[in-house]
């Protein structure tokens, strides 16, 4: 494979607009990096880019990945990161999650090919499914119900793998595939569905915490910043994955709860709802790959990690509920 510069000279990044594409583009920014954002808006908003919006480096680009992808000049990186994520979305829309995992995909490949750039694929910790291994490495192939309604989100990703990985074999295209397992913070949508969102929106409102279930299902969760880091390591390393980057610190959803009632002072009571389809059971990612292969391992304490995201909250929905601020 080539040498790359590092930092990326000028990067493109799908999904720039949305909560992990926002935080790729502002640390990329921060390196030095020029980045191309490309987004449609359709789970994503230009409000989370507002405070880099005027940075010389940025480019922000309204378009459809699925229809085209087109951007002039030299690329070193792409950041496939188009994708409705939370299940609210992609249950909402679910021909759109199939196109974006597919042709968008294949778009994104395209450019990456034509560029000669490095390619890293957002993948995820539900190609694992409803796994029956527990911790997830990236050995295992997962437990997935292609005909269930989370299929369209699951099989696309997969899918996704598949596609980057046959650009890489048969067009040598230097790619990478990180699995990224739940990641919360800053710039998450209150109403976006996701369990931390929803328990600090409901907590900060002094309404009862909606937990799934008997909560005893677990959940690892990274802080956003780990997250962005691991994926930047990955970009520079040359890896062809799939790696892990998730944080193996597991808790039931139940304690996420009752930590977010006691991180926003909340007088907010547990209630308890059914379970959706196909919902996991455990989560956790092995992250010995990370370690070995790019050096990464989380820094950010749960606790650290829910104060700040407590903290943006209160003023984002304070701001009237759009969650614009940064
Ligand atoms: P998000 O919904 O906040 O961001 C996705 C962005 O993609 C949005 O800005 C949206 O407008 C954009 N988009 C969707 N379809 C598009 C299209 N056809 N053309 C152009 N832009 C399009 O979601 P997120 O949480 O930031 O997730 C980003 C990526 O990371 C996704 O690919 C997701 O599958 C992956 N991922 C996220 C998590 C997580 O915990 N957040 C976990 C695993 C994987």
């Amino acid at each position: 494979m080539t040498t790359r510069p590092d930092p990326p000279r000028r990067a493109v990044v799908t999904g720039a607009a949305g909560f992990l594409g926002s935080h790729l583009v502002e640390e990329l920014l921060s390196r030095g990096t020029e980045v191309v954002g490309l987004d449609s808006f359709l789970t994503g908003t230009p409000a989370n880019l507002a405070h880099v919006v005027e940075h010389p480096g940025l480019r922000l680009v309204r378009c459809d990945i699925t229809d085209y992808v087109h951007v002039p000049g030299d690329v070193d990186l792409v950041l496939h990161f188009a994708s409705p994520a939370s299940p609210v979305d992609y249950l909402k829309l679910p021909i759109e999650t199939l196109k974006v995992g597919s042709i968008g995909t294949m778009h994104a490949l395209g450019l990456a090919k034509d560029k000669g750039a490095r390619f890293v694929l957002a993948s995820t910790s539900e190609v694992y499914g409803d796994p029956q291994v527990h911790p997830q490495p990236e050995e295992y192939w997962g437990h997935v119900n292609p005909v269930g309604p989370r299929g369209v989100y699951d099989e696309a990703k997969r899918y996704a793998e598949a596609l980057t990985t046959a650009y890489r074999t048969s067009h040598g295209v230097d790619t990478g595939i990180v699995r990224i397992f739940n990641t919360f913070g800053p710039r998450m949508r209150p109403h976006d569905g996701r369990a931390i969102p929803t328990f600090v929106r409901q907590a900060l409102a002094g309404e009862p915490v909606t937990v799934a279930g008997d909560g005893l299902q677990t959940r690892s969760v990274c802080y956003v910043d780990d997250l962005v880091r691991g994926i930047l390591l990955l970009a520079s390393s040359g890896h062809a994955g799939p790696v892990n980057i998730g944080n193996p610190h597991e808790l039931t959803v139940r304690r996420i709860a009752e930590d977010v009632i006691a991180a926003t002072g909340s007088s907010s009571e547990l209630a308890f709802v059914g379970r959706p389809v196909d919902d996991p059971q455990v989560r956790r990612p092995d992250t010995r790959l990370a370690a070995e292969a790019l050096g990464w391992a989380p820094e950010v304490a749960w606790e650290d990690g829910l104060a700040r995201t407590v903290a943006w909250f209160r003023e984002a929905l304070a701001d009237g509920g759009t969650g614009s601020p940064t």
